[in-house]
């Protein structure tokens, strides 16, 4: 079937869906529900489909007023960008008219066609710009405090989904992302792209010695630490119960070490005490496993490479660095055909 065809037979069908739920909540038909429904069911945007699945959900007021909220907020900049693109597209047609008629008339101005051009210019640039800001102020209009409230709410259920209830650093889910978009940039970008997996020793001798409660004051040192020994653009993680990932972006296989074995040196010399029973908890120490992402490979190749070279840091007495060079090759066979 021709592409053109296809687009109009999926558009018919949002639209009777959208006309569906239109009805079903009980709004009228009009264009800006239509607009804010026809891209909920197109799922056109993220933000736009999870206020609407909490308003409906919550069984709150989903009324035309509502509606027109969501409009203002999410449906209308995205058409002011579409006209500004238009005024940015007719501003440099009419300049490279003006431009060309001028090089034509050689070192003879037309004053007339110069005034007629400029005015021409001027006179749509001010007429466009007055519009967009008219609706570029509804943004921060006070009269739509529930949606900002609900998209603030959004961002801090976005944000906790993410987040580590204990330490406040990335969690798996987070990390999974993060790795995810770290990757895509490599494969665009071409640079290399680190994973750490660190695991700390001996852990449950921690929380048999010195209770649970100061385990759980180790994990939440040990999270602060690993944020200081790495830079803005990486990504620190809890993997699971005392388990930290680190992605490393644009960081080479020897770069990665390095930084695997600064967070070594600063784990082993963190001095702990636990708070509630105020008892010396010594040293700690942890082992690394790192591992390189190679261009295409699924993502959890290079987890089970960062993992067995961690396991092999285990095995060699802990408190140590080791990389997916030091696996044996029969290992890095399995781990890249699995
Ligand atoms: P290894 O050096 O081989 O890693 O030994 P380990 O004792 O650290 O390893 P093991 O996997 O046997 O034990 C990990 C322990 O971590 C067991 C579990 O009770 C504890 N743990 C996991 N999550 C948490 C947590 O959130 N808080 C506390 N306090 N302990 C946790
Ligand atoms: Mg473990
Ligand atoms: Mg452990």
């Amino acid at each position: 079937m021709p592409q053109q065809e296809q687009y109009r037979q999926r558009s018919r069908a949002l639209s009777r869906e959208t006309l569906d739920l239109i009805t079903e909540l009980g709004l009228s038909a009009n264009p800006i529900n239509f607009a804010v429904f026809f891209a909920y069911v197109e799922k056109s945007n993220d933000d736009l489909v999870a206020l609407i699945d909490i308003l409906r959900s919550n069984q709150r007021d989903l009324d035309d007023l509502k509606c027109h909220e969501l409009y203002q907020r999410f449906i209308e900049p995205a058409r002011v960008e579409l006209l500004r693109e238009a005024v940015s597209n007719d501003l440099q047609r009419q300049l490279s008219e003006l431009i060309s008629s001028l090089s034509q008339g050689k070192d003879h101005i037309n004053a007339d066609a110069l005034r007629a051009a400029a005015n021409n210019l001027f006179g749509n640039t001010s007429g466009q710009t007055a519009k967009t800001e008219l609706v570029t102020d509804n943004k921060s209009d006070p009269a739509q405090p529930e949606v900002t409230q609900l998209l603030l709410d959004l961002e801090e259920m976005k944000r906790e989904a993410h987040t580590d209830g204990l330490t406040g650093i990335a969690n798996r889910k987070a990390f999974d992302e993060s790795l995810r978009n770290a990757a895509m940039a490599t494969m665009e970008g071409g640079d290399c792209l680190s994973v750490l997996l660190i695991d700390i020793d001996h852990f449950k001798r921690i929380n048999d010695t010195y209770g649970h409660q100061a385990g759980d004051q180790v994990i939440r040192t040990l999270a602060k630490a690993l944020q200081q020994n790495v830079k803005g653009r990486d990504t620190t993680a809890r993997y699971g119960g005392e388990e930290f990932a680190v992605i490393l972006p644009a960081t080479a296989p020897c770069d990665a070490m390095r930084v695997a074995e600064n967070i070594r040196c600063t784990i082993e010399q963190l001095h702990l005490k636990s708070e509630n029973r105020n008892e010396d908890i010594g040293r700690i120490t942890a082992s690394i496993g790192v591992a390189t992402y190679q261009l295409g490979e699924p993502l959890t190749r290079v987890i089970e490479r960062a993992d067995k070279a961690l396991y092999l840091a285990k095995a060699n007495g802990r408190n140590c660095v080791m990389s997916q060079d030091d696996l044996p090759p029969q290992q890095i066979k399995h781990a890249q055909s699995a």
